[in-house]
């Protein structure tokens, strides 16, 4: 099969590499589309700690091309999208439902080959039926789409409360609409004017280009959701945020910084962490599926596998939202 193989950190190379076998409760997926995020530009630079030559990605969508003889109530030829982290399901954390912070979760892209290739073997658990009408490109969206859901449950807004979004990209994004149709007051905080834009079509009410502009203006936010991997936007939020305010991280920053304790004392703030998802997938799917996520304004290019070296470098130019690779 063909496969993307990053073989150091910089250095993507298309080659032919044998498909995969599926083990007995496996499936083996063709995949058809795949969508590059965050943590493949983390990795395509060298940021993680993983083994080389690796198949990066893991989010995609295909059809079942093989299944171990365990498996059941899939079939070969099904469309699928993959939940591309295998927690272990018998640690403490795993046995109460968190299999998201499992310390042993397996992770697709990272800990093992991923889906920038022909075929990619998934345990049968951790792949979705698409619901019929559903497109392979809009389905590529039910993994970063999961990741915002998760986030989104922790401190749902109710009608006219006032949220804050920092970071608009895909997840940031989805934050967007999600609370936006939840009737709240959304801000959105960014550098990236194009993005800014997208975020009022999504339903922003009001768009801030920087921490001094927020400051000015944002007084009565009481929910913050930071998807902006910027190590100083936690303390702005700190900062700005009204007494009893909820605060949602997701996303990871670059690097640590400071936490201003007393403050988060006085104002007896939330802070909450979000890690990816747990039982989102199903929700995601439903509501691509509605299709009022406006997906079609957060892809921004689709491009062929060959192309993905060039797409990574792309990864942080202000126009780009959601990069799909279509796969040969
Ligand atoms: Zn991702
Ligand atoms: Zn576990």
């Amino acid at each position: 099969m063909q496969a993307a193989l990053l073989v150091e950190p910089g250095k993507i190379e298309i080659r032919e590499v044998p498909i995969p076998s599926p083990r007995e409760d496996e499936v083996l997926v063709r995949v058809r589309e795949a969508g590059i995020c965050g943590t493949d530009y983390a990795l395509y630079r060298g940021e993680l700690n993983v083994s080389y030559p690796l198949i990066p990605g893991h989010e995609a969508v295909g059809e079942i091309a093989a299944m171990g003889k365990e498996v059941k109530g899939l079939h070969i030829g099904e469309r699928v999208v993959i939940q591309p982290n295998f927690p272990c399901t018998a640690c403490p954390v795993c046995l109460s439902g968190r299999g998201n912070i499992c310390p042993r979760k397996v992770r697709l892209g990272l800990d093992v080959n991923g889906v920038f290739a022909q075929y990619v073997c998934v345990p049968a658990p951790y792949v979705w039926p698409l619901p019929e009408g559903l497109s392979v490109s809009e389905a590529a969206l039910a993994e970063p789409l999961s990741v915002a859901l998760h986030a989104f449950r922790k401190s749902q807004p109710v009608p006219d409360e006032k949220v804050l979004v920092y970071g608009t990209g895909v997840i940031g994004l989805f934050l967007i609409r999600l609370a936006a149709i939840a009737g709240a007051k959304v801000g959105a905080v960014d550098i990236a004017e194009q993005r800014l834009a997208v975020a009022k079509e999504l339903g922003a009410d009001a768009i801030y280009r920087s921490a001094a502009e927020v400051e000015k203006n944002a007084g009565s936010f009481s929910i913050f959701f930071d998807a902006s991997g910027v190590a100083d936007a936690f303390s702005n939020i700190v900062n700005i945020a009204a007494p009893g305010g909820r605060i949602v991280l997701t996303g990871l920053p670059h690097k640590e910084f400071p936490l201003l304790t007393s403050m988060i004392v006085r104002k007896e703030l939330t802070i909450q962490g979000s890690m990816i998802y747990t039982d989102e997938f199903p929700a995601a799917l439903d509501l691509l599926k509605q299709g009022n996520m406006k997906i079609e304004r957060l892809i921004t290019e689709t491009c062929p596998l060959k192309e993905l070296a060039r797409a990574l470098e792309g990864f942080s130019s202000p126009e780009r939202i959601k990069t799909l690779i279509r796969i040969p």
